[in-house]
């Protein structure tokens, strides 16, 4: 095939020396105490990260996440033994939910997939709505799975308000769950 971004012949959806090019910038956003990591500036990865409404895009999100894998295994000193949960990682229309292929990549470092645990019952998209609009439209999760005394990190990939992380991080709490911290894959904040 060929890779996306130069069109240079590649085994994979994206190549090499294209892969090495994307960079990393470890990110830390506090939300009232609850702390959201993320691995790459917004503005360098928009592009990729829109191939989620595409079928290619489960190939560009497993390669993102073994990127930011690699970050994560470098600082970690000692192997996570938690869980994770994905913010409403249902199978989408293209076949594949991209919040899941971020979970199954972080059982590297120790994390336990937790699949289809939280699921939006409102999906009202937030594209281009101010804070006000997102707050009067919350998600309104389902838990679909028990938490309770479980240690849990979420999983997003990408951070705008932190608005929904929080919620579900209520919504995991108010079950009896401990939620550690998140992880995203791109912070999406206008600094
Ligand atoms: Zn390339």
């Amino acid at each position: 095939m060929r890779c996306l971004l130069c069109g240079k012949f590649s085994f994979k959806i994206l190549c090499k020396d294209c892969l090495e090019l994307i960079p990393l910038e470890p990110t830390c956003r506090d939300l009232q105490g609850f702390k959201v990591y993320g691995f790459f500036e917004y503005g360098s990865v928009d592009m990729l990260l829109h191939a989620k409404y595409s079928v290619v895009g489960s190939k560009i999100y497993a390669s993102l996440a073994q990127l930011a894998l690699k970050v994560l295994k470098t600082q970690l000193k000692v192997p996570y033994n938690a869980y994770s949960v994905g913010i409403d990682d249902k199978i989408s229309k293209q076949g594949y939910a991209h919040n899941a292929i971020f979970l199954r990549a972080l059982k590297q470092v120790g994390l336990h997939p937790m699949y289809k645990t939280l699921h939006a019952s409102n999906s009202v998209s937030y594209a281009g709505k101010d804070l006000e609009f997102r707050k009067r439209n919350p998600r309104n999760f389902i838990l679909k799975r028990a938490v309770k005394d479980k240690q849990i990190v979420l999983v997003d990939d990408i951070i705008t308000s932190g608005l929904t992380l929080l919620e579900a991080k209520e919504c995991l709490e108010a079950n009896g769950a401990k939620v550690l911290h998140a992880f995203v894959l791109a912070d999406a904040s206008t600094k």
